[in-house]
């Protein structure tokens, strides 16, 4: 794993090198659906390996990586948490809700 952590950082520098800061701050890839990327023969969102080179996480299969932002292009590890999948349904309502994370604000 460790040998393989500056391939990781190198792939996920020039992940998010491809985005464009909008005015919410959030790194958003060019693409209509989050960006998928291959990774030592795994394909995984963008966001979710993002996230895990930059916090150096290991995530559960059962366990989803939540967009604070609310933008599923966003791969800015800063507004980036990892949750359950009940979490993250959770987050939907209460953006459906209210508009708004108010963690995030
Ligand atoms: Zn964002």
């Amino acid at each position: 794993m460790a040998e393989h952590y500056e391939e990781a950082l190198a792939r996920a520098d020039s992940l998010i090198k491809n985005t464009s800061e909008d005015e919410n701050g959030c790194l958003v890839t060019d693409t209509t659906s989050p960006r998928k990327t291959r990774f030592r023969g795994h394909q995984l969102p963008a966001y979710r390996f993002v996230y895990c080179v930059f916090l150096r996480a290991v995530i559960g299969g059962d366990e989803v990586i939540r967009h604070r932002c609310h933008n599923r292009l966003c791969v800015n590890p800063a507004h980036l948490v990892v949750g359950s999948k009940a979490d993250n349904k959770r987050d939907d309502w209460d953006y459906w809700a209210n508009g708004v994370d108010y963690d995030y604000l």
